[in-house]
């Protein structure tokens, strides 16, 4: 920012210089309204000021010219006034001179982070981009509400009725809806809201500021309890328009910078940092979820675990290192055999689980048996290594616990060792399950 400091006091300047390039701000000192008045005659892009800190002897003789200027001047930019003995005198001047900030010189500390709220403030880099749904079903109102928009740099998407509002809104991010109360078309501003808040995802929570006439106190009320963050009423000031905006979308912003840092954190949590499958205490949060699922809209669920055979033997031949290199392929392979959907877990330090929703006993059999052989010939870490497999699937005996199914396939891996290793048992109750309503219909 493009600061214009005009400051009589050398050490005062100097404190204001220091912390302005602090701010990141390029600054231009003068000491006289005079010389302020031949930087801002200047109109080359150099001296394209953005906000002009004065202190009050900007009022006496020399700076009249210059304010003068500043009050007639197209570029409108703002003047923070610094007072060092405020009077009644002064505040009537600065009113009239269209000043609308003035902090007091005596307190240092305030007077810094005054200026340093009212920077980061004026700056709305931030929201540059935000995505706004507009409604409005007023053609005028539209033209100015969408040019003070476009002005801070926003994406307008507007509607003159509810109904296509809230079809786009459900088909796309927004980072604010605007909404007029008033629409036509059969749906109102205060049901938009309802509807928006209703939604079942994320941008339930997008910012929603309402457009009401002056005297509609129990609207806003209304409109408030319904979920609304804020309101300007009509016809709105361009300031405050922006100014409440800007504090929105800001705060989206942030928001979804939390959520972003929560789903990564989640992710962590969840996934197994050697193999990059997901982790054993994923399970208790996805299992259940599956179970459920299966259960509610009635399609089977199987599980396979697979204990790669003589690890130990690996890791003492060959070295820690390629064990674990043996362990990444091996988690590579289950996950580009797997379909979407499907959970690949690492359960342990040489056992894996794979959640297999839409997939019965049989298929599970076909999947598993063609993940043993893949193993088998894929040669992960370069070397040759097998696998014994076990799998189960979901029926009443487990009662929709995981526990129980776990248990059935853990069990059926132990009889693929049994047996001799490198090969696919299913769990004994889960075949005979799932012949039996087959053998009926014979
Ligand atoms: P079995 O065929 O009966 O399953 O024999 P096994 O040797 O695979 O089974 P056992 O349970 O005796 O040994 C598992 C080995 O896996 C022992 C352990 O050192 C190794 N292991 C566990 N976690 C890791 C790991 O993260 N990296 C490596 N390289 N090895 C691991
Ligand atoms: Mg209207
Ligand atoms: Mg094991
Ligand atoms: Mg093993």
């Amino acid at each position: 920012m493009k600061v214009l400091i005009l400051e009589n006091g050398r050490l005062f300047q100097k404190i204001l210089q220091d912390l302005l390039v602090e701010l990141g701000c390029t600054v231009s000192s003068v000491r006289t309204g005079e010389e302020g008045l031949k930087f801002l005659l200047d109109t080359t892009e150099k001296t394209k000021f953005e906000l002009i800190i004065a202190s009050q002897h900007i009022f006496d003789k020399s700076g009249a010219d210059f304010i003068e200027h500043c009050k007639n001047s197209d570029r409108n930019t703002p003047i923070i006034l610094l007072t060092s003995e405020p009077n009644e005198i002064l505040l009537k001047n600065a009113r009239a001179a269209g000043i609308k900030d003035i902090f007091p010189k005596t307190n240092l500390t305030y007077l810094k982070s005054s200026i340093r709220y009212y920077i980061h403030g004026e700056k709305n880099f931030d929201i540059k981009g935000g995505k706004v749904l507009y409604v409005e079903d007023s053609a005028a109102v539209t033209h100015i509400v969408t040019n003070y928009l476009q002005r801070l740099k926003l994406d307008v998407t507007h509607f003159s009725n509810a109904e296509e509002a809230f079809h786009a809104f459900a088909d796309n991010d927004y980072d604010l809806v605007i909404t007029d109360v008033m629409l036509e078309g059969t749906m109102d501003g205060l049901s938009l809201v309802r509807m928006i808040r209703a939604t079942n995802s994320h941008s339930a929570k997008t910012p929603v500021l309402a457009m009401t006439g002056h005297d509609d106190a129990q609207l806003r009320i209304d409109l408030l309890h319904a979920g609304i963050n804020d309101y300007v009423t009509k016809p709105p000031i361009e300031e405050e328009l922006a100014a409440r905006v800007n504090n929105l979308i800001t705060n989206k912003r942030l928001a979804d910078q939390v959520r972003q840092q929560q789903l990564s954190l989640y992710n962590i949590a969840m996934t197994d940092q050697l193999t990059t499958c997901h982790n054993r205490h994923s399970l208790s949060d996805f299992a259940p979820r599956y179970i459920k699922d299966a259960v509610r809209y009635d399609y089977p669920l199987s599980i396979m675990i697979l204990d790669l055979d003589h690890f130990k033997q690996i890791n003492d031949k060959h070295g820690h290192t390629t064990g674990d290199v043996v362990l990444e392929d091996i988690g590579k392979l289950l996950m580009t055999t797997c379909r979407q959907g499907d959970i690949v877990a690492r359960i342990g330090g040489e056992e894996f689980l794979i959640l297999l929703p839409h997939c019965d006993i049989f298929d599970a059999q076909h999947k598993a048996e063609n993940v043993r052989s893949m193993i088998e010939i894929s040669e992960p870490g370069g070397l040759t290594v097998t696998a014994s497999i076990g799998i189960a699937s979901l029926i009443s005996a487990h009662e929709e616990d995981f526990d129980q199914l776990y248990k059935s396939a853990d069990s059926a891996v132990y009889h693929s060792k049994e047996n001799g290793r490198n090969q696919v048992t299913s769990d004994h109750a889960s075949l005979q399950a799932f012949k039996l309503p087959q053998a009926s219909n014979e």
